[in-house]
């Protein structure tokens, strides 16, 4: 196949980002990365930087939805020296029960992901969008939808069928798992060494953590939405159900309205807890450690949870693959907190996970583990991009 040039779309309820690479020939190489953050805010920030780092664009406008935030990458698309893209890879958070394969996006697809926005609501509305949008300005190339729910589809029934009366596991109610493709392209970059039982851990804004037996997802953490599982930046986590009941029975009280109360508990769940609930100060990390340095009390305990989740979740992961070759941390805090990484291990030495401290302190070291640790730990980038546009060559030439 010769060269093309393959737009990948990755859009968030505040972000759009975007890359263009140049693929073929089993090459890719990228061309120029973007993007457009803090939309929904006068400060926005729009910047793409070619290849060697260099910025093309750096600009602070004003992006007060996702209609300007998307003509201004459409428009920077339009106008620049790179070659027009050839196809279009978007980043699609959940596809529903019936959308699972990656696959061309036409109208209908697009109607039918967007039947299940309620499973992805802060990903779902603004990718379907951007499909649409995309659609129409590039009319003439075809665009694919890449789903993070993808690399899960060998999950067992018993990790996928929930604990729930069927009329609403026939709704679609289910585990699907999500960071698909960041787990997908931890294994792709082991390869071709892929170790028997892996565990990765996600740990970014959005945290989530799975079991892998060779390269098949057995378990994951998050289920019918990225909400559940491991405690994250806003984000509860998996939680006693009947804290939910508990707080929509109150909210009631004030809300009658059924519709707006369950909002109501959405923007608690997926918005005021997490890090930032515990610590009632931030879900960036980096804060919590500063604040954490200060003496903070609550941004320890919020800190804690999170690292004493991870280790619990770790250690059932363990049981479920019967053993570990391998853990890899992955995702900004994964990659980045040196202190989350050391917290999360200091207590698994009976797991035969036992963490090099130099080595851990070193940014970019690959093998953060002992020398005489029975279990390799690594830190590995995810490389969601290239893993689109992998994809998107594959689906071309199908
Ligand atoms: P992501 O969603 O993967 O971009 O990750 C975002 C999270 O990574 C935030 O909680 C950040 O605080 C955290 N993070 C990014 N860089 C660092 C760093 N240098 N040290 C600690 N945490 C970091």
């Amino acid at each position: 196949m010769p060269s093309l040039p393959v737009l990948v779309l990755n859009s968030g309820s505040s972000s759009i980002k975007f890359s263009l690479y140049e693929a073929g020939n089993g090459e890719r190489t990228r061309l120029f990365e973007g993007a457009v953050d803090g939309i929904g805010t006068d400060l926005g920030k729009f910047w793409i930087k070619d290849a060697n780092g260099k910025k093309l664009v750096d600009q602070t406008p004003a992006v007060p939805g996702r209609s300007v935030a998307f003509k201004l990458v459409a428009d920077a698309l339009h106008s620049c020296d790179f070659p027009a893209p050839a196809a279009i890879g978007h980043r699609t958070v959940c596809g529903g029960p019936t959308v699972r394969e990656n696959q061309r996006i036409t109208p209908a697809l697009i109607d039918e992901i967007e039947s299940y926005q309620d499973l992805a609501p802060l990903h779902t509305p603004i990718a379907v969008y951007i499909m649409r949008e995309a659609l129409r300005l590039f009319p003439s190339i075809p665009n694919f939808a890449i789903l993070d729910t993808y690399f899960h589809r060998t999950l067992p029934e018993v990790a996928t069928h929930l604990p729930i009366p069927s009329e609403y596991v026939a709704m679609g109610v289910r585990r699907y798992g999500y960071h698909g493709i960041s787990y997908e392209s931890i294994v792709y970059q082991l390869q071709p060494d892929v170790p028997g039982k892996l565990i990765v851990a996600h740990l970014g804004n959005g945290a989530s953590i799975s079991a892998i037996r060779n390269g098949l997802c057995i378990d994951t953490s998050m289920a019918l939405t990225p909400t559940g599982g491991i405690i994250s930046g806003s984000r509860t986590g998996d939680i006693d159900p009947g804290v939910l009941i508990f707080i929509l029975k109150k909210l009631a009280e004030t809300t009658p309205d059924a519709a707006e109360a369950a909002e109501k508990l959405e923007t608690v769940v997926n918005k005021k807890s997490g890090l930032l609930g515990v610590s009632e100060l931030s879900n960036d990390m980096r804060d919590l450690r500063e604040a954490i340095a200060a003496g903070n009390a609550k941004a320890r305990l919020a800190v804690d949870k999170f690292c004493w989740t991870i280790a619990r979740w770790i250690g059932s992961y363990v049981a479920e693959l019967n053993g570990l070759d391998m853990l890899v941390f992955t995702g900004g805090i994964g990659e980045n907190d040196i202190a989350s990484r050391a917290e999360i291990c200091s207590g698994l030495g009976a797991l035969g996970i036992v963490l090099d401290a130099k080595r851990n302190n070193v940014r970019g070291a690959a093998v953060i583990s002992a020398e005489n640790s029975p279990v390799t730990v690594r830190v590995i980038p995810p490389l969601e991009d290239l893993m689109i546009v992998d994809h998107v060559v594959r689906l071309l030439g199908e």
